[in-house]
This record gives structure tokens, C-alpha cells and sequence, in this order.
């Protein structure tokens, strides 16, 4: 049978190529908050979503038509009309550009209100989780996005609360995704689950520090980590490409296992697969933030002014700054929320599915104890009983006997008695 080939879905957004500029990212960043904590979210107006309408298949023209082919569109406009979430964890040392590479990268201010920490404060400051979100939009797309950051990592004497603080967040926003998938009411959860941790590595020292090594040891089973040298403008090309190599060395040395980019499809054209490739290669990204707008020969350009020349943050010969934004936003954004959901979830959720049976295995058993135990007491307590009745029989059978041989005794007595009587009168 042949079937009518549907429309092509109009295209909503087109990732923007490697060398890209600001202006192909994110279109408008409609709120920004700040906040300890989901309860900071408040309502945005957004302006209505542009989403392609469906082409009513003609039937009369058509008998063969099914209609089916337009699954994709519907599944499409479904996603649009619902909007996207994203959940991103920044992981580093204060200090490193985090926040600088977060705004460069969603072209907004997260961190307008922070607030600097003294140097004795930062020795005994523990490691704080800080939740901001901001809501974007892009040619009728929104996405709610809410970076994850942990102020005070590393920077206390002892690390030790560090990575726990981190850990400890992920299994929390795991934990509650349970909780709210086995509830009753299903339909609104909302998902706070952590779909990426962007860890950052100096770029001083030659490789991982021991403290990197612990934490993402805890971490890469729990969330997709991919990692990022910060402040790479610090670097030439060949110290780079040094620092790369000696990174990779010890994940795979310590047997760590960073996000691992899915396989591209056959299929795909020759630019996606170029561009997959490059991705790959440039793991760890090298990157170099900026919030500051330069003009460089007529070009406005986000960049760093030195006093010998301008470091311009977009120029992939500069940094891996366009490849992270496009690995991040444009390419792998649902895999990465695909993969948290399919590897990192299902790990959470079996561990906590096996923990549930064996603890009900155990309650079970003990009920089962408890039950046979007070069984055995109640057998106990009527054996007892019992005893005492029969006991009581036996009196009162006892005394039966002793009244019946009492009146027998009485009875031959009075018989006697009245023989008497007879023989004396007979005289
Ligand atoms: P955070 O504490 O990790 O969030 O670091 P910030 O983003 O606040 O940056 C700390 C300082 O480093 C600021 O003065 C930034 O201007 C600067 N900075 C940020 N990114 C870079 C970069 O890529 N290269 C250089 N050289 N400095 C940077």
C-alpha cells in the first residue's frame, strides 16, 4: 500500500553551527530569580509559543492516506506547547569563571545579587547548594532552566563536606522523582532531577587534583559529567592540548567514566557527523567566559581585553566556548536528559526498589517471628488453662464420690435402724 508522504514539520529552531555567534543562542531570557530553593519559582508570563499547526490529512483525495506519518509533528507540538526543563549542576573552586561561562553561555545575569565571602569566612565555610532559574525563550520555545551551583566548594580547609554536599543534592532531586512517580497523582511532576554537572578543573597544575578525582569517583554514577578547563585564556595551544591529554589519562587510570557521547547515526549528513567528531575530540572543554562586549575590527565580539590583544570567547581558536554551547544547548540536550533518565534514574530507582523488598522481606520475617511467638504463648496460656479445669473436674468428681458413698453409709444405716425397731416390736 502507498502511502502519501506527510508534510515536513515546519522547523522551530536550527542549531546553530560551531561558529555561530551569541545571536544564534538563546532569543530572550524573559525572567531571572534567584533562590535557595524550587519554592524561589515564581510565576512568568510567557508570551504564547509558535507552534506549527497540523495538516488535516485530505481523505477524499487520498484513500491510502492513513495519517500516521504525521506522528512526529504531533509529538513535536506537544513538546513545544508543554515547554523544556533543564537542570545543571556547576561544580568548581570559587573563582574559576563559573558564573561568567554560565552567563555568557544563557546570555543572562544569574548572579546579580552574589555575594563575595572574606578569607576567613572561605576557611570555615562549608559547601552551600544554590538554586537559580530563569526562563527562556527562543523563536516560541521555552525552557526553564535552573543551574545548581555550590558556592563554597573547595574552599574550606577540608573538602570533606564537599563532594557530600553534591552527592548528597543528586540522590535528594532522585529521591523526590520517586516519591512523586509513586504518588497517587502523576500528571504535574515536576522534574528537578540534575541532567548534567559541568565539573571545573584549574588550569594551573599539570592534571585532576586528588580532590577532583574523589568527587567525580562519587559522582559519574549519578550524573552526566562533563568536564571543563576554566579560564583557559591562562593556556597556549600546546599546554592545552597537554593538560587534555593528562586529564584523560587519570579518568581512565581511575577507571572514571565521564558522559559518554551517544554513537552518531549512519544516516546523519556529513557536517552533523564533522561537527560530532570535533565535539568528541575537544573533551575536555578549554574554555575562556566573558560578559564584556568588544568591538574587534568592526565586529562586536564577547571577549577579554588584554594589553596585547583581545581573547574573543566565540573564536573556536581561542576556546571550546561555541563547542560547549553547542554540545550543551543545540545538539545534546536531550541526551543528556535521556541518559540521566535511562541510566543514572534507573540505577536510583533499582537500588531503591531492591532496598524496599529487602526491608519488607525482613518485616515481613519478623511479623512472621512475633506471630509464631505469641502463638505459642496463647497454646501456653489455654494448656494452662485447661490444667486448672481439669483439675477442678477432678475435685468436683472427687467429691461427688465422697457425698454418693456418704449417702450410701446414711441409707444402710437408716435401713438398719429400722430392723431394730421391727424386731423389738415383734417381741
Ligand atoms: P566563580 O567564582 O567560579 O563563579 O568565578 P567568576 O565567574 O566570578 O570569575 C572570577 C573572576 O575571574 C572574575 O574576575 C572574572 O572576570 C574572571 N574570569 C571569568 N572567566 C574568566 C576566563 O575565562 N579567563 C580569565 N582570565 N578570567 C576569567
Amino acid at each position: 500500500m502507498k502511502h502519501q508522504p506527510p508534510p515536513p514539520p515546519l522547523p522551530l529552531s536550527q542549531p546553530p553551527s560551531m561558529g555561530a555567534t551569541v545571536a544564534g543562542g538563546v532569543a530572550s531570557v524573559i525572567s531571572t530569580m534567584n533562590g535557595n530553593s524550587s519554592s524561589g519559582i515564581e510565576a512568568v508570563k510567557c508570551r504564547p509559543p509558535i507552534y506549527p499547526k497540523p495538516k488535516t490529512p485530505s481523505f477524499d483525495k487520498d484513500r491510502d492516506y492513513i495519517g500516521f506519518a504525521t506522528l512526529p509533528e504531533q509529538v513535536h507540538r506537544k513538546s513545544v506547547k508543554r515547554g523544556f526543563e533543564f537542570t545543571l549542576m556547576v561544580v568548581g573552586e570559587s573563582g574559576l569563571g563559573k558564573s561568567t561561562l554560565i552567563n555568557s553561555l544563557f546570555l543572562g545575569d544569574l548572579y546579580k545579587n552574589r555575594q563575595m565571602p572574606n578569607v576567613e569566612e572561605r576557611i570555615e565555610k562549608t559547601t552551600k547548594v544554590e538554586k537559580k532559574t530563569m526562563d527562556i525563550e527562543e523563536r516560541g520555545v521555552r525552557l526553564r532552566l535552573t543551574v545548581v551551583d555550590t558556592p563554597g566548594f573547595g574552599d574550606a580547609i577540608n573538602c570533606e563536606d564537599s563532594w557530600r554536599v553534591c552527592t548528597q543534592y543528586i540522590d535528594e532531586q532522585f529521591r523526590q522523582y520517586f516519591t512523586d512517580e509513586s504518588g497517587l497523582n502523576r500528571r504535574n511532576i515536576q522534574d528537578n532531577r540534575v541532567h548534567c554537572c559541568l565539573y571545573f578543573v584549574p588550569p594551573w597544575g599539570h592534571s585532576l587534583r586528588q580532590m577532583d578525582l574523589d568527587l567525580i569517583r562519587r559522582l559519574h554514577r549519578k550524573v552526566n559529567i562533563v568536564l571543563v578547563i576554566g579560564k583557559a585564556d591562562c593556556l597556549n595551544k600546546q599546554e592545552v592540548r597537554k593538560l587534555k591529554e593528562r586529564i584523560l589519562q587519570d579518568l581512565e587510570d581511575n577507571h572514571i567514566q565521564l558522559y559518554q557521547f551517544p554513537e552518531c547515526d549512519s544516516d546523519e549528513d556529513d557536517d552533523f557527523k564533522q561537527q560530532d567528531r570535533e565535539l568528541k575530540a575537544s573533551i575536555p572543554f578549554a574554555v575562556v567566559g566573558s560578559n564584556t562586549i568588544l568591538e574587534v575590527a568592526g565586529k562586536k565580539v564577547r571577549g577579554r581585553q588584554y594589553p596585547w590583544g583581545v581573547v574573543n570567547v566565540e573564536d573556536p581558536e581561542h576556546s571550546d566556548f561555541i563547542k560547549l554551547r553547542t554540545f550543551l544547548i543545540s545538539t545534546h540536550m536531550q541526551d543528556l536528559k535521556d541518559t540521566t533518565q535511562d541510566v543514572h534514574y534507573e540505577n536510583f530507582r533499582a537500588q531503591c526498589i531492591s532496598q524496599i523488598s529487602q526491608h519488607a522481606l525482613r518485616e515481613r520475617g519478623k511479623l512472621k517471628r512475633d506471630s509464631i511467638s505469641s502463638t505459642n504463648g496463647f497454646d501456653a496460656a489455654i494448656s494452662e488453662t485447661d490444667r486448672l479445669l481439669l483439675q477442678k473436674d477432678e475435685e468436683i468428681r472427687r467429691m461427688q464420690d465422697m457425698l454418693t458413698q456418704m449417702q450410701e453409709k446414711l441409707k444402710q444405716t437408716h435401713l438398719m435402724e429400722m430392723k431394730k425397731n421391727d424386731s423389738v416390736i415383734d417381741v
